[in-house]
């Protein structure tokens, strides 16, 4: 598929350039209207930018968000190809059998007789009385898009496509929300006592569901799938097993507003790699970026000196992200600006993201949306004298992940040669934790 640059070469209706394998809905009289051919007609002049009133004026919302996710580099370049399967948008031939297998397994599905969502299940379904990021978890799981291990897998992300729950069973959509054992403890424990014994597709069952429920009935289900995959994703990345009743307890005595509130940062698990503060002249700076939503990203900086005192600190929330890699990405593209604007010359960047520091380090040229963000991190790259860019441990990278949480609270604000309250006595264990380590 294309991957955006200035624009000029996409053909908006034509081409495949929006990177969702769900319906793509578009009010075509507004496109009549504004007269709208290429993908340029949806940059703003100078680029980076996409018009959104624009975008939200021609398309259905998850189309509109869909867009607006896809990274613009600072400066009109080139609009290229690349592979939708591979991190870095480059073909290779295990990820091309995937791609077929998975095509392949998708058709047999369809023909033996799913049933996909009539329109009247897909309005039911954005109607559901639940706040939007439940539907959106469950929407994306009947475009087969939550990004499960089996999902990530096939494209390449990570090496073992099996449930951390269930050792040697591929965690599929269907596995997560339905068949792995805390699934089927939550559902069937839940006000709704749903058992899925046959195995079926999150749309065969969704299609089933939907024809019988009310609003209110759906929203209850959706706020279950969605606490179960928050469990998932705590027990993926956390290594935080959960515990039925706690989820059952999140997921339906709390309004469904208030369970999202509950997802307290994680504590510091083990100590064994900390803050080290960088030598004299050099200032270090942590970014990190947050993923609560579905799909804004709030992102956090702090750049400190090598007394461990800060310099600045600051939050942003990004418009729609596509995944975490990408919001990590866009986090160090806005840190390294900020640390240019800040004037900081030397400056040594950490990140707790492996899988951008390994893109970075691999030096070669992607084609993937996560490149134009890298390729753009390299051009930045002329305002340092002295720059250097590597990993850390998360429990090394507090301050910044805290930070990146609290964008949701505080937005986009820059504080100088001082930092909210809230990341004060992480800061101080930092600099007692570098002391201890040199
Ligand atoms: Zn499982």
């Amino acid at each position: 598929m294309w991957r955006v640059g200035h624009g000029k070469s996409i053909k908006a209706w034509e081409d495949k350039w929006i990177p969702s394998s769900g319906p793509m809905v578009f009010r075509n009289e507004v496109a009549w209207e504004l007269n709208i051919t290429q993908v340029l007609d949806l940059l703003e002049e100078n680029g980076g930018r996409w018009k959104r009133n624009m975008v939200e004026l021609l398309c259905w919302p998850p189309t509109a968000t869909t867009i607006l996710s896809i990274p613009l580099p600072m400066q009109p370049r080139e609009d290229c190809f690349f592979w939708l399967e591979t991190i870095n948008g480059c073909y290779s031939v295990k990820t091309g059998y995937y791609f077929i297998r998975k095509k392949q397994m998708e058709e047999n599905a369809s023909t033996s007789s799913t049933p996909s969502l009539s329109h009247a299940q897909w309005t039911k379904l954005w109607k559901a009385e639940v706040v939007p990021r439940c539907r959106e978890t469950v929407w994306r799981a009947c475009l087969g898009l939550l990004p499960v291990k089996d999902v990530l897998h096939c494209r390449g992300v990570v090496q073992d496509p099996c449930c951390p729950c269930c050792p040697g069973v591929p965690e599929t959509i269907h596995h997560a929300l339905f068949f792995c054992p805390i699934a089927k403890l939550v559902l069937f424990g839940s006000p709704l006592a749903i058992r899925v014994d046959v195995e079926c597709s999150v749309q065969q069952f969704l299609s089933h569901f939907l024809a019988a429920a009310n609003l209110e009935v759906a929203g209850i289900l959706f706020t279950l799938f969605y606490a179960l995959w928050q469990v998932h994703n705590e027990l993926v990345y956390n290594g935080r097993e959960a515990i039925v009743a706690q989820v059952l307890q999140r997921a339906v005595a709390l309004p469904p507003s208030l369970v999202l509130q509950q997802d307290a940062p994680p504590a510091g698990r083990n100590l064994q790699s900390s803050w080290r503060k960088p030598v004299a002249g050099l200032f270090k700076v942590n970014f990190d970026a947050s993923m609560k939503d579905s799909h804004d990203a709030g992102l956090g900086f702090i750049a400190r000196n090598s007394h461990g005192e800060v310099l600045a600190a600051a939050t942003m929330v990004t418009g729609p992200v596509q995944n975490p890699v990408l919001a990590e990405a866009l986090a160090f593209r806005w840190a390294l600006g900020l640390a240019a604007e800040l004037g900081l010359q030397r400056v040594w960047f950490e990140s707790d993201f492996l899988a951008l520091v390994q893109a970075w380090e691999r030096h070669d040229s992607g084609f993937s949306h996560l490149y134009t963000v890298v390729r753009d991190c390299r051009l930045l790259l002329s305002n340092f004298d002295a720059f250097e860019f590597s990993f850390v441990r998360r429990t090394g990278n507090c301050a910044a992940d805290a930070l990146a949480r609290l964008a949701f609270h505080f937005g986009c604000i820059v504080w100088i040669e001082e930092d909210p309250l809230e990341v004060s006595s992480i800061i101080q264990d930092d600099v007692i934790a570098s002391m201890a380590s040199s």
